[in-house]
């Protein structure tokens, strides 16, 4: 396997040891709180979740010696840029940006390799108005992280994730009990429950996508079933079919098959990063969809609607509009879904239905910039500011996405927590038109500092 260096940058006393220990493993470096502790360039082997790399750490200056500190500063970093693939550039959230930081960032950014800025010591929410300040780096959206507490970790491993190359993923990503989120991989199979109601036709839809029969049975060559999905292909394109039909079929108690087609539903749905919620075309949207959707809001999966039987009402050219009028309507948590009619029965639609679903995930994964958030918040705070309150005004200072899979926003500013549900509302609806979310929940917490 080749190795990879990512060179851990920053000013004296930002916490870079703190996070090559952390990253390392062993409490090898020295952690001193005396700024610019005399220490040697250490290197050592990181784990992060599947990610495995060299790590080289430059702390340990002498500040003391005014007269050779940015010579040897320089030197040490070039030296580690040098050799870095990828670098992790580290401020203090706390301290907020100093000059010395600046100049810290201008030498990375010359040497034009991917960087991950981190502000560090930005513990339970600490530092969090400074850490849009290092945003001012240009060095791209800063990371709210604490090395000493290992927050952040998993947006750490996403963006390490980015700018490593493939090889220094290790073999069996899922095994390794990361604690990170697993990030985007067209390697990975896609993740797609199939839910609805009895008789909606999942079985008959994975049937078809499977190829005759091989739901009941057994496994056919290329297709395996574990006991909790079944792996298939398409276009190439690995998928993992969830399917709840399969695992009601034991139970035959009619009054129960609705509780239990719900309760297999919400297995389904937590294992599934897309929910193809099955209608039945003559009979439309029913309470027991409407309790789905909920769970997939409340699980936070992208929705596709698949409306099932087309073949019976293909001859009624007003049914998909009224469809899709009632799902804007009924399904508000997850506006947008693609709806896609379907036949399990002739096969037609099953194509589009898997264009919607990779489509879906691409759109649920989805991370925007700091600054195209901003941008827009400004303009929507112009137009549309929020209330005052008790005589006090709301302040929202800036947005910042925090997670992708489903999209997470994270609104700073004071007061928030007296914000009116019909104005989050609003910054939502706003944010999935503006940046294009259909069919996924949309997050959005409030960090108030005061
Ligand atoms: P370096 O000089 O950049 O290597 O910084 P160190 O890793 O030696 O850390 C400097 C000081 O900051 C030490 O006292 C650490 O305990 C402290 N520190 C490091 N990371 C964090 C953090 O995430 N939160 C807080 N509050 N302190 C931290
Ligand atoms: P499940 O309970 O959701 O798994 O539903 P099944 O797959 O068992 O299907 C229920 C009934 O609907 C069966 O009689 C199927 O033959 C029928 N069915 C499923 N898909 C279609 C379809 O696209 N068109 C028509 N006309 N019938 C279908």
């Amino acid at each position: 396997m080749m190795t990879f260096t990512v060179a851990i940058i920053g000013r004296p006393n930002v916490g870079k040891s703190t996070l090559f220990n952390r990253l390392v493993g062993k409490k090898l470096a020295l952690v001193d709180d005396q700024p610019g502790v005399t220490r040697d360039r250490r290197e050592g082997q990181a784990r992060l979740g599947d990610l495995d790399f060299t790590v080289i750490d430059t702390a340990g200056l002498e500040e003391a010696d005014p007269a050779s500190l940015a010579g040897r500063m320089r030197a040490q970093t070039e030296e580690a840029l040098a050799s870095a693939d990828a670098i992790v550039f580290v401020v203090d959230a706390r301290a907020g940006i100093t000059p010395h930081d600046r100049q810290f960032a201008d030498l990375v950014r010359r040497a034009a390799k991917p960087v991950i800025l981190l502000a560090n010591k930005a513990e339970s929410r600490a530092g969090i108005l400074q850490t849009y300040e290092a945003f001012g780096l240009g060095l791209g959206d800063p990371i709210p992280f604490s090395a000493e507490h290992g927050e952040g970790l998993s947006e750490l491993y996403d963006a390490l994730r980015e700018a490593l190359p493939e090889q220094t993923r290790l073999p069996d990503p899922e095994e390794e009990g990361a604690e990170a989120e697993p990030a985007d991989d067209a390697d990975r199979p896609l993740r797609v429950a199939i839910v609805g109601r009895p008789n909606a036709g999942k079985s008959t839809l994975i049937n078809r996508m499977l190829g005759e029969e091989r739901l009941l049975t057994g496994p056919e060559a290329g297709i395996t079933r574990d006991s909790i999905g079944l792996d298939w292909e398409w276009r190439g394109r690995k998928v993992k079919l969830f399917d709840t039909a399969g695992m009601r079929r034991r139970s035959k108690v009619e009054e129960k098959l609705e509780k239990l087609a719900v309760s297999d539903g919400l297995r389904a749905v937590k294992f599934a990063e897309v929910v193809v919620l099955l209608l039945d075309a003559t009979i439309p949207f029913e309470k027991q969809d409407l309790a789905i959707q909920n769970l997939i809001e409340k699980e936070g999966r992208a929705l596709v609607i698949a409306v099932n039987k087309w073949d019976l009402v293909a001859g009624d050219p007003g049914r998909l509009k009224r469809l899709t009028d009632d799902s804007e309507r009924l399904l508000s948590q997850v506006k947008g879904a693609r709806i896609v009619p379907v036949s399990a029965l002739t096969g037609d639609g099953v194509d589009r239905l898997m264009e919607a679903c990779f489509a879906a995930a691409e759109v649920w994964s989805r991370r925007i910039s700091t600054a195209r958030l901003n941008k827009w918040l400004s303009r929507v705070l112009e137009g549309h500011p929020p209330p005052a309150v008790s005589g006090r005004r709301i302040k929202i200072r800036y947005m910042t996405q925090v997670k992708a899979r489903p999209p997470h926003f994270a609104l700073f500013g004071n007061q928030l927590d007296s914000l009116p549900e019909s104005y989050t509302r609003y910054l939502i609806n706003g944010l999935r038109e503006q940046f294009d979310l259909p069919g996924t929940p949309i997050r959005l917490s409030m960090r108030t500092s005061d």
